[in-house]
């Protein structure tokens, strides 16, 4: 079955034995915890789309490994245009889902490992890449939804992962047995961990001499023995426990993030895709960020067209769309939405080929991509709260509009220009759910955090923007060097 339908990614769910904690209680059935589904519903939406006619070119290709179709969510990337489908179909999800649908963490984490497996075995004569496109090819021909795994809680951040007090800050290897290896430690807010069937393990940072145990890669099934999941809080998640479905705003979908804990799980040794090759943490690290950099500059803007269609939904309910700050207001949200996915698709046209053979971004713009998200969003909220207005941390919930005593008084007070109070309270209710609520964190402090920190990208970017050149230029035009000769 090399297709999933979403119902059989979320029955396939079930199936697991994983360990799921949320507020200090083992949750038994994690599919149907109304606190959880909405994050397993967000991926379900990756694999509809690949049965969906008009989206094929998209959501689905044909594996370079099997030759079969397969989703585009654990496809290998042959070329640049394979990128710029990918970051299209995230914007189209991200319209869809108007959240993190988290999948793109495990493809973006499979080309990254790929080609570094390749580089590996070409230096050191090791195995890894075989065994890896093994593993890849049982992931494409059952479907299955990938965690890259790959930020460690890091203890003191000022000192190196093998001189921790506590050795267990970054994952580790903590034997090596004939038939595979032990790892410790805990891989911090992971997305989309829960739902996974897999989570593909890398290094968090470049490790040095000394940190050899904690230079692995490996992949797992999410319910092996020894993997805890504890359940990240979202801002307003009880809300998912009341009757309705007004006041959770986007009441459908939601990202998810948990805190995964590794404790003495036991890895086969064909599941080992590095194990104490210290050089190659930096490109697997650099690799992945950059892939995921660039996958922000199709998630995101796709998540801001649905914020953009909120606000001008509002700004028509109370019967100001027309005035001229506020078609500049939005303007300038659509500005800021484009230019996100510009980044984005500049980052894939201008990648490049591996020596494994699959495509990278262009490192310079997939990071310019992330620092613009770490920034844009966070205007797009600021933007939509001033058009949407005050009621949007005001409104009455929905308890009191189905209230047989006071809901004739909210029906009253909260109609709107040519819509009834309902309509305006769902829709207050959306942008508060996407700005500042429960799907907030794929738009505020995910865009900030997410695929890195700002500092990150700032010294990709610096050490990607040639000075020298720069200064090269300046000096050649200010006359201090020999001008251009046009006669030559
Ligand atoms: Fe995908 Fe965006 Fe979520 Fe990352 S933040 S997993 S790119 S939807
Ligand atoms: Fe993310």
């Amino acid at each position: 079955m090399a297709l999933k339908t979403a119902q059989e990614y979320i029955d396939s769910l079930r199936t697991l034995k994983s360990d799921v904690w949320l507020f200090g209680e083992k949750i038994d059935n994690f599919v149907d915890h109304p606190i959880i589904r909405p994050s397993i519903n967000a991926i379900a939406m990756t694999y509809k789309i690949a049965h969906e006619p008009e989206w094929q070119d998209l959501a689905t290709t044909t594996s370079n490994l099997t030759g079969e179709k397969i989703n585009r969510f654990s496809a290998l990337f042959m070329s640049c245009d394979d990128m710029v489908k990918k970051v299209k179909m995230q914007r189209m999800l991200g319209q869809r889902t108007g959240c993190c649908f988290q999948r793109c963490v495990g493809m973006d984490a499979i080309n990254a490992v790929y080609s570094t497996t390749f580089e590996i075995d070409e230096k050191h004569g090791t195995k890894y890449h075989e065994r890896f496109k093994e593993w890849l090819k049982y992931i494409q021909q059952n479907d299955l939804c990938v965690q890259g795994a790959m930020t460690d809680v890091k203890g003191d951040r000022g000192v190196r992962p093998h001189l921790q007090e506590d050795p267990d800050m970054f994952v580790h290897v903590v034997e090596k047995r004939d038939d595979g290896i032990v790892i410790r430690g805990a891989k911090a807010h992971q997305t989309g961990s829960v739902n996974s069937h897999e989570m593909l393990i890398m290094p968090t940072l470049t490790m040095r001499e000394g940190d050899e145990d904690y230079a692995v890669c490996c992949a797992l099934p999410s319910d092996s023995p020894g993997v805890h999941f504890i359940y990240g809080r979202q801002s307003c998640d009880k809300r998912k426990l009341e009757e309705g479905d007004i006041d959770v705003g986007n009441f459908l979908f939601g990202g998810q993030e948990a805190l995964t804990v590794l404790d003495d799980v036991f890895v086969p040794w064909d599941r080992v895709f590095m194990c104490g090759e210290v050089e190659f943490s930096n490109p697997v690290v650099e690799r992945f960020a950059g892939n995921h950099r660039q996958s922000y500059g199709g998630c995101k803007p796709g998540i801001g067209d649905v914020l953009i269609g909120a606000t001008v939904a509002m700004t028509e309910y109370n019967g100001v769309a027309k005035a001229s700050h506020v078609r500049d207001k939005v303007a300038e949200m659509n500005h800021l939405v484009e230019t996100l996915h510009a980044c984005g698709l500049a980052a894939c046209t201008q990648g490049e080929k591996t020596k494994a053979g699959n495509y990278q971004p262009d490192i310079l713009m997939a990071n310019v991509c992330k620092m613009n998200v770490t920034r844009y969003p966070y205007e797009l909220c600021r933007l939509s709260e001033d058009l949407a207005g005050g009621a949007l941390v005001t409104i009455p919930s929905e308890a009191d509009l189905r209230s047989p005593e006071i809901g004739k008084y909210v029906s009253k007070y909260f109609k709107a220009k040519d819509v009834g109070a309902e309509e305006r309270l769902r829709m207050l209710a959306l942008i508060n759910s996407m700005t500042f609520g429960l799907t907030a964190p794929s738009y505020r402090t995910e865009s900030m955090h997410g695929a890195g920190s700002p500092q990150a990208m700032k010294v990709m970017i610096e050490r990607q923007s040639n000075l020298d050149e720069k200064k090269k230029a300046a000096r050649k035009l200010a006359g201090i060097d020999e001008r251009e000769n046009l006669a030559d």
